[in-house]
């Protein structure tokens, strides 16, 4: 998708402290930390929100789900946050789906 952010980050065109890739999803840091380690993970499909969520997405979802997991125990989080900001009232910024993970 042109003149998107996460999209130009997963395909290499804007650098990122990229820490996770595989086939369906990549992981960087967010670029204003809000946590000792907070993390995005955004899947390589654009989907601007997850209101835009189609019949399918289910198992790409779940795929973040366990991603952040795995980043929240190399990082050694004790206990963290994920969290998906759904519309711009939530405070979502950039409208490419992506998840929080926010651990201590
Ligand atoms: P949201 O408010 O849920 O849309 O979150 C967007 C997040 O992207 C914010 O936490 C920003 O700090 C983060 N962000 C914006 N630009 C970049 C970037 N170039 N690299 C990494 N994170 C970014
Ligand atoms: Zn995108």
């Amino acid at each position: 998708m042109r003149d998107c952010l996460f999209c130009k980050i997963i395909n290499k065109e804007v650098p990122s402290e990229i820490i996770y890739e595989d086939d369906l999803c990549i992981a960087f840091k967010d670029i204003n930390p809000r946590a000792r380690v907070h993390l995005l993970i955004v899947p390589r499909k654009h989907i601007p929100t997850i209101a835009d969520l189609e019949e399918g997405d289910e198992a790409l979802m779940g795929h973040l789900i366990g991603v952040a997991k795995k980043l929240a125990e190399k990082n050694e989080c004790k206990s963290y946050q994920l969290l998906f900001n759904v519309g711009r009232e939530a405070g979502q910024i950039i409208f490419h789906v992506h998840l929080h993970l926010m651990g201590n």
